[in-house]
């Protein structure tokens, strides 16, 4: 099998260089805007107006789901709703107490600070986050030894805006003490049709519907993965076909890229096709199948196996990850019903 670019994977749904030129002009700027998640949208948009009554800022929010389902975005219209600014870091980017502080201590009354991946601070820097959150404070030790001694720092009201890709992953007291959690789901096709009719209007690139919905429904409910797929799509439109993405345009660029209809890849497949063949179908440990598959436990959990839970391909059990029969089915591998697990069926 030749070797796969999972660097550079074309349904990958973390951030990736090619988005670079788009991804701010794709971002809807405010909830009307913003497809999708209504339940989120619904909510949140109560939690601003009641603030905006009250002339406070909004209760910390945490924001967690699958990458790509537009997080960053909604922090940045959850600033722009509130009518302040927001300022974007992330976990592994802050890396001691003092870049911490410096980030707080610059920010205005009200400001959204949003930091990307909060799971990933260190402890450290975490406990100066508690008593930020919660009394809007920090304490700094000033000078070293026998004189060192503690100052407080008052700092504005503000609304720490935190996304991770599971709420689990948090400590408790910093789970704790956000007033607002709110869960991204996966979009349906018909949502992200809808994101690629908005984005294509955008970039000036002509889309007949049936081809919004092919690209929908190749693009693993992520809309990052959409936006993604549509400037491929045109690429190719442009240089075989008129330029106009139909259905049929799609379904040629992207059998190019070894992207099946459903939006699997290369390396869903071989995760599939691993469980399996090496596996009797599963049960398979999570950290055996990461192993096989030379990837960490933790990007096969996040990155993957939502999707492929969504569409009905894998189960998780107790014991371990399974391939279901919908999975054989699209593989094209006889179901042997003696080494299949019968309760997923
Ligand atoms: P995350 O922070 O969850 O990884 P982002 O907020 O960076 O995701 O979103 C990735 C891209 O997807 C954005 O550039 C934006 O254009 C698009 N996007 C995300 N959510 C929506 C949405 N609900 N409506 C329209 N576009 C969206």
């Amino acid at each position: 099998m030749e070797e796969m670019d999972f660097e550079n994977r074309i349904v990958a749904p973390e951030y990736i260089a090619d988005d670079s030129e788009t991804e701010v002009s794709l971002r809807p700027k405010t909830l009307d805007e913003y497809i999708g998640q209504d339940k989120v949208k619904e909510n949140l948009s109560i939690y601003i107006k009641a603030a905006l009554l009250r002339h406070e800022s909004l209760d910390h929010v945490l924001l967690y789901g699958p990458p790509g389902l537009g997080k960053t975005t909604l922090s940045g219209i959850i600033a722009r709703e509130m009518g302040v600014n927001c300022r974007v870091t992330s976990g592994p980017a802050i890396e001691k107490q003092g870049d911490l502080v410096a980030i707080l201590t610059n920010l205005n009354e009200g400001d959204v600070l949003f930091i990307d991946e909060i799971h990933r601070l260190s402890r450290s820097v975490e406990e100066i986050l508690y008593p930020a959150m919660e009394d809007f404070s920090v304490d700094i030790i000033i000078g070293k030894g026998p004189s060192a001694r503690s100052i407080r720092l008052d700092l504005p009201h503000f609304t720490l805006v935190g996304a991770t890709t599971r709420s689990g992953q948090l400590t408790a007291p910093l789970r704790d003490r956000f007033g607002v959690l709110l869960r991204l789901e996966l979009y349906t096709p018909e949502q992200l049709a809808g994101i690629i009719e908005r984005s294509a209007l955008i970039l000036g690139i002509e889309i007949e519907h049936d081809g919004a919905l092919e690209i929908a429904s190749r693009s693993r409910g992520t809309p990052r993965i959409a936006n993604r797929l549509l400037k491929r799509v045109r690429d190719i439109a442009q240089i075989e076909f008129n330029g106009i993405i139909t259905e049929q345009v799609v379904q040629s660029a992207l059998a190019r890229f070894k992207i099946d209809e459903l939006g699997l890849d290369e390396f869903d497949r071989k995760m599939l096709s691993t469980i399996i063949n090496v596996y009797g179908g599963g049960p398979v440990g999570l950290d055996t199948l990461a192993a096989a598959m030379g990837e960490e436990s933790i990007t096969i959990e996040d990155v993957y196996e939502p999707y492929l839970m969504q569409i009905g391909f894998l189960s998780r059990t107790s014991r371990g990850r399974c391939a279901t029969k919908l999975a054989y089915e699209h593989l094209g591998i006889a179901v042997n019903e003696s080494t299949v697990q019968q309760s997923i069926f």
